[in-house]
């Protein structure tokens, strides 16, 4: 009997035996739908055997090879490295290398004769499709297809063709056989820009990890787009990694335009099933040339690697926060070098970690340090006192002026708070009472629209009480200042200016930031208010002015990276202001102005702030001058979390020994108690690497032996903070 040994998505660290039914041929990579209790589900085949320890009258045969390609051998590797590595169960590490699988037939290949979009098109579309569902959903085929042919556009809608021949009159798209064949196109590059793209260039056929480090509006996605160009036309695909694709549609048309004739594919959450099915094949068979993806898409299947990029490489959201706690730019250099292929890191604030690598020379640094558009200035940074804008809703008499000043020449504002709501808390005058939430150790954040008190952490919603429940007190204020009162605040200010807001809540609905974005960038709007969703990468020629408020607020935390995100963050938002030839003006207004993250921002020098936190997080022992790995527990009892956590700790202590990691106590977590969950966790921490990878695995093992049925707990690996 032949036997299959299957990881499945479940949260158990072994593969699954099952066995092979006559006229069926596996191997490793293939996967295959099974049944586990009564589920039905898909998994990998990790290997194929001829026995098995569990007896064959338990064991179930395979129901079927799924149509999909197998995983090949480097994604099966990169699978195990991730499972070892974050100590996550196997099958949900493999669970992220399988893509949607489809009940019809899948793939949809292309034929002579298809109709493709040009760079042109790739521009001026998507403004011009915004409020044309029927054409929009043909572009938005299009562009995730690379091209169409006859049959499909037909099948779309009967106005398609129409479409289609006045988009081809326009110039905007084309039949693919005369699309041009892949050239850099370098005009237009400054010296900087030359030298990085030439350096990735250069290494091209080995691993070679850099930092490609240049300041808000130098130009890093041109030096990514040509060395993609040039890794392209030498034969090879290019992976490159993006937070959060949904925010920056922008970056997609960008890279269609520089890259005529190149089939890219886009994945993350946001596509769906179908979409993502025929972007991963168009990976995995090789017919795209570009993957653009989020964290997720590490995982693709690539079979002529070249390149891989990593935008942004400081941003959180490349780190899983649940399930498989992997970090997408960790695992892209791991790939990297297993496969032998340059990898770009890219940022204007990169993340400590990356900082150290190329400080002690483990990475080659490639900086751009100045704007790419010659008449663009950095904007002046201006520090003005928060508690002057207490009385005054907000907005102080500086920022007031400056946004005053810049409606006046016709040029637009940007307020940036990181509070969405109306107030982050609503307090009795009286007795000092606050709304707290009843399942978390959080505030109540006051909203207006709709109206109601809610929970930010567990989404809990209450009424607002009509007085204090403490001591009947009908007084109860509302303190501080969310997006909602600015926005109100802003139209009393200026009630002629067009004003929008973007953060969660307005932005549910999918496409209505790009709505508010290309409203922007048409001049149809004045001001913006909203929170960090402002501050990735959008350029709005004619904003010149950004307010920035409750800034202090981080400086209060007791994460260890709260610093270092706040001072990303605040330069990410500052230099959204003043492109082109307008001058920008930031205004922050802070309690705090010699604080070291103020000075860095006002001296545009992230270098010497990265340094100096760099020897603070080796004075206290952090990363990433140590390794750490953080165990969270958390149950409805207090008790048994605090009872599974001392018996981990004793079981650390235990695999700890002779190792020279460090256990450190129990203590409650940052939010002590979320959802009705009382939270706890514990720290173990190593100088080397190597001996944090020697102990996890035997704390691991203790920890699945412990009696914790009511604690959900988890190991994170290089937390993101605690
Ligand atoms: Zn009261
Ligand atoms: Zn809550």
């Amino acid at each position: 009997m032949t036997i299959v040994r299957v990881a499945l998505p479940v949260a158990v660290d072994q593969p699954f035996d099952y066995w092979l039914p006559a006229g069926l041929a596996v191997h490793a990579g293939h996967v295959v739908r099974v049944r586990l209790g009564a589920r039905r589900l898909a998994g990998v085949v990790l290997a194929v055997d001829d026995r098995s320890d569990v007896a064959a009258e338990r064991m179930r045969s395979i129901d079927a090879v799924a149509d999909v390609d197998p995983l090949p051998d480097d994604v099966l590797a990169l699978c195990r490295f991730v499972a070892s590595y974050y100590q996550a169960a196997i099958g949900l590490v493999h669970a992220l290398a399988v893509p949607p699988l489809a009940r019809g037939p899948a793939r949809e290949r292309t034929v002579a004769g298809a109709v493709g979009l040009t760079p042109a098109g790739c521009t001026a579309l998507p403004a011009l499709v915004a409020r044309a569902p029927a054409a929009r959903a043909l572009f938005e085929r299009l562009r995730d297809a690379g091209e169409l042919d006859a049959g499909a556009i037909a099948a779309l809608s009967p106005h398609a063709r129409r479409t289609l021949r006045s988009w081809i009159a326009a110039g905007q798209a084309t039949t693919a056989s005369a699309a041009r064949p892949v050239g850099a196109a370098q005009a237009g590059r400054n010296d900087a820009q030359r030298v990085a793209s030439a350096a990735i260039d250069g290494a091209r056929g080995g691993y070679v990890p850099f930092l490609l480090q240049g300041v808000t509006g130098s130009g890093k996605t041109e030096v990514y787009l040509d060395a993609a160009a040039r890794a392209i036309a030498a034969g090879g695909q290019v992976l490159m990694l993006v937070p959060e694709i949904g925010l920056t549609p922008a970056l997609e048309a960008r890279v269609r335009a520089a890259l005529p004739g190149v089939r890219v594919a886009t994945l993350h959450s946001g596509l769906g099933d179908g979409a993502r099915r025929r972007n991963f094949d168009a990976a995995a068979c090789g017919d795209a040339r570009l993957v653009l993806g989020t964290r997720l898409a590490v995982f693709t299947p690539l079979p002529d690697l070249a390149l891989v990029v990593v935008d942004e490489e400081h941003d959180g959201s490349f780190k899983q926060q649940d399930g498989v706690r992997y970090h997408a730019r960790d695992v892209a250099v791991w790939r990297a070098h297993a496969r032998g292929v340059p990898i770009v890191l890219g940022s204007a604030t990169p993340s400590l970690e990356t900082f150290a690598n190329a400080r002690d020379g483990r990475y080659r640094r490639l900086v751009l340090a100045h704007r790419a558009d010659p008449r663009a200035r950095l904007p002046t940074i201006v520090l003005v006192p928060d508690r002057d804008a207490r009385f005054a809703d907000g907005i102080g008499p500086a920022l007031r002026d400056a946004l005053a000043r810049g409606l006046a020449r016709g040029e637009q504002g940007l307020v940036f708070i990181n509070r969405r709501g109306f107030a982050p808390s609503l307090k009795c005058a009286s007795c000092g009472w606050d709304a707290q939430c009843v399942r978390c150790s959080a505030r109540l954040v006051l909203h207006r629209h709709p109206p109601g008190l809610a929970c930010h952490h567990c989404g809990h919603r209450e009424r607002v009480p009509p007085a204090c429940p403490s001591c009947g007190n009908v007084d109860l204020l509302p303190q501080g200042f969310g997006t909602q009162r600015l926005e109100r605040h802003l139209r009393a200010l200026f009630p002629a200016a067009r004003i929008a807001r973007i953060d969660r809540d307005t932005t549910r609905a999918i496409g209505s930031f790009d709505a508010v974005r290309q409203r922007m960038h048409d001049r149809e709007l004045d001001l913006l208010v909203g929170t960090q969703m402002l501050a990735k990468g959008h350029d709005f020629p004619r904003l010149t002015t950004v307010g920035v408020l409750g800034a202090d607020n981080a400086l209060y935390s007791a994460d260890f990276r709260a610093t270092e995100r706040l001072c990303a963050l605040l330069m990410q938002v500052a230099g959204r202001a003043g492109r082109a030839e307008h001058p920008g003006e930031v205004i922050v207004q802070t309690d705090f102005p010699d604080h070291p993250v103020y000075a860095a921002l006002r001296a545009h020098d992230y270098d010497a702030f990265a340094a100096r936190l760099l020897e603070e997080r080796a004075a206290a022992g952090l990363p990433p001058v140590t390794h750490v790995a953080l165990l969270t527990g958390e149950a409805h009892d207090r008790l048994d979390v605090e009872r599974f956590l001392d018996a981990a700790h004793d079981a650390a202590r235990q695999a700890a020994q002779d190792t020279g990691v460090t256990v450190y106590p129990p203590v409650p977590a940052l939010m002590a108690r979320r959802a009705g969950l009382e939270r706890a966790q514990m720290l173990v921490q190593a100088a080397r690497r190597a001996e944090l990878s020697q102990m996890l695995p035997a704390w691991h093992a203790a920890l699945r032996q412990l009696r914790g049925r009511k604690v959900r707990w988890a190991i994170d690996v290089d937390p993101a903070g605690f």
